[in-house]
């Protein structure tokens, strides 16, 4: 079984030509959507009691939800906007709400879980919850500017409490203060990181591991709609792929990389979680087959 921990979120998404407001969002639930095409995927988030009953329908239907509790009146919300590329979001707001004060349980079944994904999510709360489970194989964080910001040592100590650190390149440089992306890796092993993956949006991502490096394209799209949790839709694919393995050889981290790669790019063809939820298992390796096409020479 794999754990996904992070925020559960009312997101207000505005893209060139569509605004969204109050859909269902958050780390944790694009990263254990994600996972759950590949394993039984527990989901440990706080929301408030002003979250639908229909987001709430959508989630069990893929999740287990016992992780899941009601924490205050109102739900973490974000909001941003996209340049017309796509390419750059702005954050325009991040209301923590029922997060500011969330302690996070374990449940009992969860324990026992050898993957761990510790979502966007303040983290300090990320630290001290892995520190519940007896069992880990494998854990694996990713964050955000707004974390680098506010709470720098704590990402600095996530990080070296993690086997992996999942991070796109901006963020990357920002918390490391490198400009070179191998240099930005290796800082964050030096802190503790085994594994390193940085992303790079459309371009794929890079991943370090002692003296290996691994290049991974992303799969290339005509028609982007919405890139918001591509990055947590990778590596929920990431890790959830592992979990079904069980597995930690490097020739399945490279096989989940690419997984990760293609989950994200079917994320950024919707709005909000559309293009996940209407994902099924042979579109995925459909893609899969055609990414490695398109990889070989
Ligand atoms: P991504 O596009 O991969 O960066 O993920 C966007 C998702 O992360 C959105 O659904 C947001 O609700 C969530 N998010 C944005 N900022 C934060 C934050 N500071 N802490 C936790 N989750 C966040």
């Amino acid at each position: 079984m794999l754990t996904v921990f992070g925020s559960a979120a009312l997101d207000t998404i505005r893209t060139p030509k569509k605004t969204l407001k109050g859909v269902l969002g958050g780390a944790a639930v694009f990263a254990a959507i994600s996972a759950s095409n590949f394993t039984k995927t527990g989901m440990i988030a706080a929301v408030g009691r002003d979250f639908p009953k229909r987001y709430h329908n959508i989630l069990s239907k893929r999740l287990d939800l016992q992780g899941m509790t009601v924490a205050g009146n109102k739900t973490f919300c974000y909001d941003g906007i996209y340049d017309k590329t796509l390419s750059t979001r702005k954050t325009l707001k991040t209301v923590l709400n029922v997060l500011e004060k969330f302690k996070p349980k374990v449940p009992e079944e969860y324990k026992k879980s050898k993957f761990i994904y510790l979502a966007n999510n303040d983290p300090k709360q990320n630290t001290t919850l892995l520190k519940e489970f007896d069992n880990v194989k494998f854990s694996m964080c990713d964050t955000i500017d707004f974390w680098i910001s506010t709470k720098q040592k704590a990402v600095i100590k996530m990080i070296g409490s993690v086997d992996a650190v999942v991070i796109n390149d901006e963020e990357a440089k920002i918390l490391t203060k490198e400009h070179n992306l191998v240099k930005c890796a290796k800082k964050m092993m030096d802190w503790g990181a085994r594994y390193v993956i940085i992303k790079k949006g459309e371009h794929g991502s890079l991943m370090f591991f002692e003296d290996v490096v691994f290049p991974s394209p992303g799969f290339s799209l005509d028609d982007v709609l919405d890139p918001t949790g591509a990055g947590d839709s990778f590596a929920g694919a990431m890790i959830g792929y592992l979990a079904k393995k069980n597995s930690t050889k490097m020739s399945e981290i490279k096989k989940a990389i690419v997984y990760g790669n293609v989950v994200g790019s079917f994320a950024v063809e919707g709005y909000g979680l559309d293009g996940l939820l209407r994902l099924k298992q042979s579109d995925i390796s459909k893609r899969v087959r055609l990414y490695e096409r398109m990889v070989r020479f």
